[in-house]
């Protein structure tokens, strides 16, 4: 169902990306919606490919790094409309680099947006995730127990996460910690972490019963050291990206 004109103008940009949004769903999504379902584990990467050619896993990102520049949540409601009218699970992969990038975008340097939000507009882009969530700890974040311990250089972490969205697939990880163990979110503090950090390791994916063109798994990070120009934002500031 598309918002109706009555209630809401919509621009020309924002009628021609949900007119793509719902051809791609439509031609694309639809057909291959049960068998990315019933594959369960399996990361649809010919999809995610195939969106990013369109520009739609990066529509939502700013246009001076490479994206569509569509930062407001009208569009970004408008195109997850569409999209999930195809598949609920492809259709929030397709969008999910945002929600990945909100914290860089908003906490990180110029230099840290260039160096991972940029590559997410390029033509084969990486997937990013963000990892809040953490074994007894959901809905109330600021009581996350995952710790980030200065020492020279830079910090460690220690703790888990879990239900991490694109875990094992990504590239990028946007993990949450605190510095200050016992003070709710005002230690909170975010990092940015690549796959290939040592100290960081990624479980299987969790079965789920649905959303399954997504992989979730559990990050477990023991003594995951981490320069200072991973940090994203001062220290404490984290909960608010
Ligand atoms: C498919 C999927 C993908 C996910 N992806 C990610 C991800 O990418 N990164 C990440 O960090 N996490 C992710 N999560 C985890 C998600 O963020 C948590 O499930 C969510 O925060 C809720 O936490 P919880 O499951 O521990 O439930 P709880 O916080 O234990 O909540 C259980 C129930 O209690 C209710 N409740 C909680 N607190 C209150 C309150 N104070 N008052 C009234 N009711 C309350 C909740 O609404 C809910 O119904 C994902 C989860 C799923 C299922």
């Amino acid at each position: 169902m598309s918002v109706s004109a009555d209630l809401v103008e919509l621009s020309a940009e924002q009628r021609a990306i949900q007119a793509l949004c719902r051809e791609f769903a439509e031609r694309e999504i639809r057909p291959i919606s049960l068998a990315v379902d019933e594959a369960d584990t399996e990361m649809p990467w010919d999809i995610w490919y195939q969106a990013a050619a369109l520009g739609l896993t990066s529509f939502m990102l700013p246009a001076s790094l490479g994206g569509g520049g569509m930062e407001d949540s009208f569009t970004q409601a408008l195109v997850q409309e569409e999209l999930c009218w195809g598949c609920s699970g492809i259709g929030n992969l397709i969008t999910s680099n945002g929600f990945f990038a909100e914290p860089v975008l908003k906490l990180g340097t110029d230099e840290q947006a260039r160096r991972w939000v940029e590559p997410l507009a390029g033509e084969r882009p990486p997937l990013g995730a963000l990892a809040s969530t953490e074994p007894g700890v959901g809905s109330d974040a600021a009581a996350m127990t995952t710790t980030a311990t200065r020492v020279e250089g830079g910090y460690v972490l220690r703790g888990q996460k879990s239900w991490v969205s694109s875990a094992g697939p990504a590239e990028y990880y946007v993990v949450f910690a605190t510095v200050a163990p016992g003070t709710r979110s005002k230690g909170i503090t975010a990092f940015v972490l690549e796959k290939s950090d040592s100290g960081l390791t990624i479980g299987p994916p969790i079965k789920k019963m649905g959303q399954r063109a997504i992989l979730n798994a559990e990050l477990f990070l023991e003594d995951c050291f981490v320069a200072e120009d991973r940090r994203l934002g001062k220290e404490g500031e984290g909960f608010r990206g």
